[in-house]
């Protein structure tokens, strides 16, 4: 599709520009960050873009279970599983986050009556809100490589949501020492053009997707093969025999496709993926090394299916048996 645009090429190129220039983002590896675009419709709910991780450790074992809402009797459980992640390797790297914009919805984004417009009261322009969201999702990276980035209270605490204390205002800082920083206005000048503008000109957007569109790596239970033995205390609770479908373990170049993103759908352009260069200084700080199957990933927006069709779902275990990894079942903020 010769002439239009690659979005996530330009959203990578702005990433290795933005953690050259932003001393608090500078920690960030961007070969080790892969960007890939969604589906979602200009004007339509939704995020505009998500950070999702690959790199927390697997889960202890554990089990969902029901309990009779009257008696608190342990009704039935599942079968025991671990949580994990898969294994992203592109472009000869494995990856350790995962950002996905929505497309074309991100194009259209703006400041006004936005959360984010009391930080940017100075500006007129509204293309800073996707500045804005591009710095958001890198500043959701853990510095120690540990999921996505807990905010630290003075008290030494961590705050409940991802999105505590004042994240927004210091997202809104670091744009400022973006842009202060006078990088190239090549560089982020495709931020300031809505969707329009791209289909009228240069024939539309394309974007790097996983195949079969619209799935996308993502945390997976797995059954495990030796089922531990229970508190006898419930021995006798009927268990439920696995249902899930066998998840993908590794995901590759051979996964990716480039997809032309349109006002009410999208299609795959091309059957081979498509390599993303990044400056030299993207790929030259050290890598490190990710045990292949041992890994697990919590994105920060997104909740985990919980099972049981919509039953009572309890994420604690009241006989204190098993554990259910902490996240199951919790609602996470809606993202930017
Ligand atoms: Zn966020």
């Amino acid at each position: 599709m010769p002439g239009m645009v690659n979005y996530t090429d330009r959203l990578t190129r702005l990433m290795c520009d933005i953690v050259a220039r932003v001393p608090a983002l500078s920690f960030i590896n961007m070969a080790e960050v892969l960007v890939f675009a969604r589906y979602g419709r200009i004007g339509s709910e939704g995020a505009f873009a998500t950070c999702h991780c690959l790199n927390l450790p697997t889960t202890e074992p554990g089990y969902f279970f029901w309990r009779d809402r009257a008696s608190g009797q342990m009704t039935r459980r599942s079968e025991w599983f671990v949580t994990k992640s898969p294994v992203v390797m592109v472009d000869g790297q494995v990856k350790k986050y995962l950002i996905s914009f929505t497309l074309p919805r991100f194009c259209d984004q703006s400041l006004s009556r936005s959360r984010k417009e009391k930080f940017y009261r100075r500006t007129t322009d509204d293309w800073i809100a996707k500045l804005d969201t591009v710095i958001h999702e890198l500043y959701h990276i853990d510095p120690g490589s540990n999921g996505i980035r807990r905010i630290d209270r003075v008290d030494g605490t961590c705050e409940a949501s991802y999105h505590g204390g004042d994240f927004f205002a210091r997202v809104a800082v670091m744009v400022q020492q973006y842009l202060d920083s006078a990088p190239s206005p090549e560089i982020y000048e495709f931020l300031r053009h809505d969707f329009a503008t791209f289909e009228s000109r240069d024939g539309g957007i394309v974007g790097r997707a996983f195949r079969p569109f619209p799935s996308y790596p993502q945390r997976f239970m797995e059954r495990l093969e030796i089922q531990p033995a229970c508190d006898p205390a419930v021995a006798g609770v009927p268990i439920d025999p696995w249902r899930h479908r066998v998840s993908r373990v590794l995901y590759t170049d051979d996964d990716v496709h480039l997809r032309h993103f349109m006002r009410d759908t999208s299609r795959a352009v091309s059957q081979r993926p498509r390599r993303t260069r990044l400056p030299r200084h993207a790929g030259s700080r050290q890598n490190v090394s990710v045990s292949v199957g041992l890994q697990h990933s919590a994105d920060a927006h997104e909740t985990f299916g919980p099972v049981g069709r919509g039953q009572m779902l309890d994420a604690h275990d009241a006989a204190g048996t098993g554990r259910v990894d902490e996240r199951v079942g919790t609602k996470d903020d809606a993202d930017v």
